[in-house]
């Protein structure tokens, strides 16, 4: 990535880009461990929630007819690494949520769930995402750690209209023309998000041949590293979620992240918030100017439709994580955001608010962001090897 690593990553983000891959260094194996405990490793959702947008019914394209191209012949691969058995969840990774205290899982979701089970804030809706999934019965339990974001074999049509769906949700209804640092911001999310997934797709890509996962540089290049703002945007949601993080410190003894069944989860927590910056994000910039502070509501109302549009993604693992990140986005906002309002035992409330699915998929998606920064780094190196090699 031709980039200049001292260069700040935005007017409202006082970092550069050396200094996050030095910060995602150093809390990186406690991100890992913390993504693999008990508490932090299952997600809930609703595998079978109708698309909300358009009607879907007749375009299921799972199959090897929408998939990408970048396989060159489907046809002639075994059954195993079709696109749709590479999209699915794992046998046995996911389960029913049902009220059997005897079931492993259901005593997972239910540990700790204690103060905040309760979703909606009173005095209106302050969330950024759609909330429905993790109260509802028929939403299932997934193993995260079983499932991970990688190659799928999803695209064709199908997947472009998704992300022309999300980009779309970028045109506010004020009809305002100026530039706005918010719509800056909601791009940027978008964007951040498209070349995270492309470039965890192209680190942990099927190769047909050998049968191993690997990195794939060629892929890489032309999703990500050829276009210098999509690597930017990526490390700016990288600033965005840890702002997020470092502001919910001061909060964070109320939670109870399972301490009583795991009790190094909260030292890793405080461990890794520790190494963050407050200069890292500047929040306050976002809705400062006149034309951006109108767009509040809409803002958050779009970004809850980004939300749903993962209803509509028609590979179960895409959609796992799609909604695992936009939701960790949508918690980091509502922090960003919803957090200034008011005295510090509001503050304290909003923290104790936020639900046991909204924190797990929040580290869930600092850990995304975290190995794909740490992929970027590997992607260079391995494309100077070839530079050098030839
Ligand atoms: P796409 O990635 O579909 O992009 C469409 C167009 O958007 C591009 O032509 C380009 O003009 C523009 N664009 C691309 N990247 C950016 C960017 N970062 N910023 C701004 N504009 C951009 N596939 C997997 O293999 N594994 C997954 O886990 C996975 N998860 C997905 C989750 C979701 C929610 C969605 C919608 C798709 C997912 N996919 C996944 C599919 C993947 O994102 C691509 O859509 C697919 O690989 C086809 O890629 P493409 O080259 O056709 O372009």
């Amino acid at each position: 990535c031709k980039m200049d690593k001292d260069e700040m990553i935005g007017p409202n983000c006082e970092v550069t880009f050396k200094e996050i891959n030095d910060i995602n260094q150093n809390i990186r194996k406690n991100v890992i461990d913390l993504v693999n405990t008990d508490f932090f490793k299952y997600f809930k959702i609703d595998l079978y929630k109708q698309c909300p947008f358009w009607d879907d019914n007749n375009a299921y394209c799972v199959n090897r007819a929408c998939a990408v191209d970048i396989v060159e012949d489907w046809d002639t691969l075994p059954e195993y690494w079709q696109p749709d058995v590479l999209g699915s969840l794992s046998n046995g990774t996911t389960v029913e949520d049902t009220d059997d205290d005897d079931d492993e899982f259901t005593f997972l979701d239910q540990l700790c769930a204690g103060n905040n089970k309760q979703k909606f804030m009173a005095g209106g809706d302050v969330n950024y995402c759609d909330m429905e999934d993790f109260s509802k019965e028929g939403s299932v339990l997934v193993d995260l750690s079983a499932n991970p974001e990688r190659f799928t074999g999803y695209g064709g049509e199908q997947s472009g209209q998704i992300w022309s769906s999300i980009y779309r949700e970028n045109c506010f209804t004020l009809n305002e023309t100026g530039q706005s640092i918010a719509k800056d911001v909601f791009f940027r999310l978008v964007s951040g998000l498209h070349a995270s997934i492309g470039t965890h797709l192209s680190n942990e890509h099927l190769n047909v041949e050998t049968g191993k996962w690997e990195p794939d540089l060629d892929l890489f290049m032309a999703r990500v590293g050829n276009f210098p703002e999509r690597v930017s945007n990526m490390y700016f949601n990288y600033a965005l979620v840890s702002k997020a993080l470092w502001k919910i410190k001061p909060y964070l003894n109320h939670l109870e992240f399972c301490s009583s069944y795991d009790e190094d989860v909260k030292d890793k927590i405080i461990n890794i918030i520790s190494q963050l910056d407050s200069k890292i994000f500047n929040e306050d910039l976002v809705f400062e100017d006149d034309l951006s502070s109108k767009l509040k509501d809409d803002f958050r109302v779009r970004f809850k439709n980004v939300t749903k549009i993962m209803d509509c993604v028609h590979c179960d693992r895409c959609r796992l994580w799609g909604k695992v990140q936009t939701t960790g986005y949508a918690t980091s906002l509502k922090i960003l955001f919803e957090l200034d309002e008011g005295d510090e035992q509001t503050k304290q409330h909003i923290v104790d608010k936020l639900t046991k699915y909204e924190l797990i998929a929040l580290f869930n998606t600092l850990d995304r962001l975290s190995k794909s920064i740490e992929s970027v780094n590997n992607f260079e190196r391995l494309y100077n090897e070839k530079l050098k090699s030839k």
